[in-house]
């Protein structure tokens, strides 16, 4: 059977180095906020190319403290609107909604799945404040329209790239494209973690004071509080492998995109549409997406001959129990791809062999 993702096989790889930290860890008998986290966040900055990195205890808390931090900072206020792609994954919408700060929903484009730049504009209210990019699927979200838009309204741009460490516009890291980023290192992402982990990147001096002091029961000095905070922290443990996997990170990367383009040369099935890559360095292909119009047959097909899928997502957030309010909308294109979207096996240790048969299988499909 060919697993969607070889989460073992992925830790063997590392297993002696990863070992050796964590023992580490356990032998110094100091397990929060220490010299691992200190260690994680100085690399990590240095690999985004940001001044600041804050490691927290996932994505989910990393977007919510950014936007916390804008309104404690006087930036935002709740009823202020953040404008969010509409297809992407629940947490960066809930980062919003949990502030009491309204996302707007915008459109994806059908080629690239990334959030639309030319309808961007018409979702600018008096009340915006930011717009929330997604690098969906690891493959880059921001243009310099997107930039520039900013600049003429005044808006904070903030990254969920959470599904895209080690991905790059022009040569610069996204993560580092905008005001601040939120980072995901769930177990499955590029960098993943064994355990929940996530982390803020920003150049901004105060913003990355305040997301520490919010992440930390919202005190700066031990005892004293300040704002209402939460405690968001990154563990030693996680912090020493990911220090570990950070070393591997572009060489894993770079697996997935060999990965890529074979599937892109080798898939010749008119009924599967797989990516179009302008860029190969603005792609680090955490998922690869293909779209088909019976996806679901598709799938079946592929599982009976042994080769696991996913679908990111099925169902678009609009259409969730826990947002009703907006289960009438009608946002055609963020449907399409929840009812196409087919995620085909990649990961740095799927081997050309599994790759092979991931493509013989999606081509012989009827
Ligand atoms: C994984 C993910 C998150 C949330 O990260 P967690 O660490 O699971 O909280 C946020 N946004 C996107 C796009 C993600 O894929």
């Amino acid at each position: 059977m060919i697993k969607f993702l070889d989460l073992q096989k992925i830790t063997q790889k590392y297993s002696v180095e990863i070992h050796k930290a964590v023992s580490g860890v356990i032998n110094s008998g100091w397990y929060l906020t220490g010299a691992e986290n200190q260690k994680f966040e100085t690399s990590y900055a240095q690999f985004i190319g940001t001044k600041y990195c804050i490691g927290v205890a996932n994505g989910l808390d990393a977007l919510r403290l950014i936007l916390r931090a804008y309104i404690e900072m006087g930036i935002m206020q709740a009823g202020d609107e953040i404008i969010v792609p509409a297809n992407t994954f629940i947490a960066s919408i809930l980062a919003i909604t949990d502030n009491g700060l309204i996302p707007a929903l915008v459109e994806p484009d059908i080629n690239t799945y990334q959030i639309d730049d030319s309808k961007i504009e018409e979702a600018i209210t008096p009340r915006t404040k930011g717009i929330m990019i997604v690098h969906l699927y690891g493959q880059c979200a921001y243009t310099d329209k997107i930039g520039e838009i900013c600049n003429r309204h005044d808006l904070k741009l903030i990254e969920d790239n959470a599904q895209a460490h080690g991905c790059k516009f022009n040569g610069i890291s996204t993560g580092s494209l905008g005001d601040a980023a939120g980072h995901s290192f769930y177990p499955g992402k590029n960098l993943g973690a064994f355990g929940d982990a996530g982390a803020v990147t920003t150049n901004d001096e105060k913003l990355a004071e305040m997301v520490r002091i919010l992440a930390n029961y919202g005190s700066s000095h031990k005892y004293i509080f300040e704002y209402q905070g939460l405690n968001s922290r990154l563990d030693e443990i996680q912090a020493a492998i990911l220090g570990v996997k950070l070393q591997h990170l572009n060489e894993d990367n770079e697996r997935r995109k060999e990965i890529a383009k074979f599937y892109i040369e080798n898939i010749k099935n008119p009924a599967v549409i797989t990516p179009k890559v302008n860029d190969w360095n603005a792609n680090v292909f955490h998922i690869f997406p293909v779209r088909c119009r019976q996806r679901d047959d598709l799938q079946q097909y592929l599982a009976e001959n042994g080769i696991q899928t996913l679908i990111h997502y099925p169902v678009p957030p609009h259409k969730q129990a826990c947002y009703k309010e907006w289960n009438l909308l009608s946002l055609p294109v963020t449907e399409q791809i929840h009812l196409e979207e087919l995620s085909l096996a990649i990961s740095p240790v799927l081997t050309n062999e599994e790759a092979e048969m991931v493509v013989r299988f999606v081509n012989s499909f009827r």
